[in-house]
Parts: structure tokens; C-alpha cells; sequence
């Protein structure tokens, strides 16, 4: 069976104090998994710089011209780590036969990609890597990553527990996803939508190698916020739920006030009207939130906007 390519796409956004120390580290990787005859020597580091303000392309470029193992393309600007990530694999799809997406921090374990990539020489057009442990995190982020998971779930958005953007895709399945033209992207919710055979490999999540994290909890809450609108209408139905509840109760309080307005002790209640009314404000301000920011989204899907745009390559600079 010929070698498959490989192409590891690696999402930067200001990224200048860990690339050159993990971009070693990546490169070591790919030549073992050369050197083992697993995959094939014109396979290559694809890095994706989201619109750095740093010198995140200026090191990408220097490594390009180092290394023929090394590439890059630039985003014309920030557009944020999901849509770096689809930028890459959809210019690599035609020119390798899989990728692994993986973050530039040197947080998920390298090592792992020769079993991800045995995985497909198996069978497998997807595999997913999940987290076995997360020991080395804080108990907050423990906590509010795994509520995450919990929370997509609950929704409707479902997601592999604990898996993040690290995977293995084979170019049969990015051009099947190519399909999936939403702008509003949520990539560890789409992938599962486009089906093919997958299976998860399991590794232990380290600290930063430097630099700092993209991801406070505003960002995740957020995330979450976007994956759940984005995969699923669920909302939409609690919200209906909600208001057949609150109706309910309504009806009940109506029927209450009329019987004491009879009985003559209509003015007493004060307190209780104000409780009503204030609830009642509230649970319509958030449900009419929630359905705002469904609209909110067809808009941005109406406008067919390009997801990504790619102003600057390394290969361009090589000729
Ligand atoms: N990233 C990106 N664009 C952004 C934010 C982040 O391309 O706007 C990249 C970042 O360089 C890194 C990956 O996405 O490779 C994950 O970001 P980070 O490590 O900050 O997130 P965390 O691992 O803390 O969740
Ligand atoms: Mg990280």
C-alpha cells in the first residue's frame, strides 16, 4: 500500500515565545514517523498564522526556508482558532491524504500521532484525540471544562467527552465536510455529523509549554454558547417548555387573584405581584436572548461570507 501524506495543521495566533521551541518538537515527530515507513517523506508541518500581531510569521517563514518539511499560510486576520483550523484543512485537503489538526503549544501529546495515524492505516478516516486525564490542569478549568462537555451534551450538541481539535481526518472526509458551508463554526460538533468510520486515541494533556492561553472562561462560556447554537435547536424548545410552565403557573395566579378580588381582599398581594412580574421580565428577556442570537446566526449564514482568507503563503516565497 503506498504511503499516505501527512499534513499536521497547527493553528498560531501569537504564538512567538513556543513556536520555535514546539515547531522541534513537531518536526522530530514527523521524521520518526517518516523514518518508521509510516507515512510518506513529502509530508509536512502546515502552520496557519490567525492574523498574529507578533512575529508568529516572520518565525514561520524562516522555518519554511529552513526546512522543506515546514510550510505556512497567513489568515489576513484574526479570525479566531476554529476557522485557523478549517483555513488549514482545507488547503492541505487535495495535497495530502490525511491531516491531524493539533494545537501550537505543545499541550497535546505529539507522540500520540503515530498511533492516530496507525489508527487510519486500520481503517479508520477519523480518529479523535481525547484526554485521559487532566491532572496537570487546575481544579477550576477541570471543572469547567468537563461541565462543558456536560452542558454541549445536555443541549444537544454532541461531542466526543473530552476531546478538543485534536485529530486525524483523511481528505475523503474534509471533502465530504467541504459540503458543510456554515459559517458559524463548531469543528469537534461538525466532524461527527459527517460520519465515516472513526475511533478515539487517549492521551494525558500537559501545561503551556510558554505563553499564554487564549481560552479564559469568558471565551469558553462562549464557545460553549456558540456550539450549542450552532449543532443544535434544543434552546428553542426549552424556552417553549418554559413559557407552557410559566403559563401554566400564570393561569393558576389569575385564577387566584379574581377569587380573592371577590372575596375583598384584593390589595393585599403587593409583594407577590411585584415577584411575578419581575420573573416574568426576566424569563422573557432571556428567552427572547436566546432566539435573538438564533437569528443573529441565520444573518451571518445569509451572508455566505468566505470563512477564511489566506493572504500570505510560505510556498509563494519559496519560487
Ligand atoms: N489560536 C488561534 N487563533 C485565536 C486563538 C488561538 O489560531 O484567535 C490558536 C493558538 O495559537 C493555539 C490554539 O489556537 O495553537 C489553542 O489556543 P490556546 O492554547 O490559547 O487555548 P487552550 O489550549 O488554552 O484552550
Ligand atoms: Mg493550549
Amino acid at each position: 500500500m503506498k504511503k499516505p501524506t501527512l499534513y499536521i495543521v497547527i493553528p498560531c495566533y501569537n504564538e512567538e515565545k513556543v513556536l520555535p521551541i514546539t515547531s522541534k518538537l513537531f518536526l522530530d515527530e514527523l521524521q520518526v514517523l517518516i523514518v518508521d515507513g509510516k507515512i510518506s517523506p513529502s509530508s509536512k508541518i502546515l502552520f496557519v498564522n490567525d492574523g498574529s500581531r507578533d512575529s508568529t510569521w516572520d518565525i514561520i517563514v524562516n522555518l519554511s526556508k529552513a526546512n522543506r518539511h515546514f510550510s505556512g499560510i497567513s489568515q489576513s486576520r484574526n479570525r479566531g482558532h476554529q476557522n485557523a483550523v478549517l483555513a488549514g484543512l482545507m488547503d492541505s485537503r487535495d495535497k495530502c491524504d490525511i491531516t491531524i489538526s493539533v494545537d501550537c503549544d505543545g499541550q497535546d501529546d505529539i507522540a500520540v500521532m503515530g498511533v492516530m495515524v496507525e489508527q487510519y492505516l486500520k481503517g479508520y478516516e477519523v480518529v479523535y484525540g481525547v484526554r485521559n486525564k487532566r491532572d496537570t490542569d487546575t481544579f477550576f478549568k477541570r471543572f469547567t471544562a468537563e461541565s462543558f462537555y456536560k452542558l454541549l451534551n445536555v443541549m444537544g450538541a454532541e461531542v466526543v467527552f473530552n476531546h478538543a481539535d485534536y485529530r486525524l481526518i483523511s481528505s475523503r472526509v474534509l471533502d465530504e465536510f467541504s459540503e458543510f458551508k456554515e459559517v458559524n463554526l463548531f469543528l469537534r460538533g461538525m466532524i461527527p455529523l459527517v460520519g465515516f468510520k472513526s475511533t478515539s486515541v487517549y492521551y494525558e494533556r500537559h501545561e503551556r509549554i510558554a505563553g499564554e492561553s487564549h481560552y479564559p472562561l469568558s471565551k469558553m462560556l462562549a464557545l460553549a454558547f456558540d456550539g450549542i447554537t450552532s449543532l443544535s435547536i434544543k434552546p428553542l424548545s426549552l424556552i417553549t417548555c418554559l413559557g407552557l410552565v410559566v403559563s401554566i403557573v400564570s393561569f393558576i395566579g389569575v385564577l387566584y387573584a379574581v377569587i380573592a378580588y371577590f372575596r375583598g381582599n384584593a390589595v393585599s398581594g403587593w409583594a407577590s405581584m411585584i415577584c411575578i412580574m419581575c420573573a416574568l421580565g426576566g424569563i422573557q428577556l432571556i428567552s427572547l436572548g436566546v432566539i435573538g442570537q438564533y437569528i443573529g446566526k441565520i444573518y451571518m449564514e445569509t451572508k455566505h461570507r468566505p470563512r477564511y482568507i489566506i493572504s500570505e503563503r510560505t510556498d509563494d516565497l519559496k519560487e
